[in-house]
């Protein structure tokens, strides 16, 4: 989980990641960056899927999104609160929901079902260090 924010400060990471693009584009980036290969048929060519930032298998019309098979799948909040929710959990697994609800401004509750999404994530540990598979 460390390895997707690295060891960015949090100045940084309010630059990096300032809109839901800039979150979505960072997914795709890491997750196709040995190039695509399709979940279903391991074809490798692609095309723009449905959803911003997705892929679509030319063969079989598999449509991948930047999201799926990462802890922000199917997330009720949007990916900017996410995105930092995870950063703050990344830096410092210990820390508290209350302090990161204070922090970003989200609702302890968010907060505290999310960082409970990220750390079975973070014990389930196969593969990448983000993803649910
Ligand atoms: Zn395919």
């Amino acid at each position: 989980m460390s390895g997707l924010f690295g060891n960015l400060s949090i100045k940084q990471f309010d630059l990096k990641f300032s809109d839901e693009n800039k979150c979505l584009q960072y997914l795709a980036d890491l997750k196709w960056k040995d190039g695509f290969v399709c979940r279903k048929c391991e074809h490798k060519n692609y095309c723009k899927g449905k959803t911003h930032f997705s892929r679509r298998c030319t063969k079989c019309k598999h449509d991948e999104s930047a999201t799926s098979h990462t802890v922000f799948h199917k997330c009720k909040i949007p990916l900017t609160e996410a995105f930092q929710i995870a950063f703050y959990v990344c830096k410092n697994p210990d820390i508290s929901t209350y302090e990161i609800s204070h922090r970003i401004n989200i609702r302890q509750m968010t907060c505290w079902k999310f960082k409970k999404k990220i750390i079975e994530c973070i014990e389930k540990g196969g593969g990448m260090d983000f993803y649910e598979n």
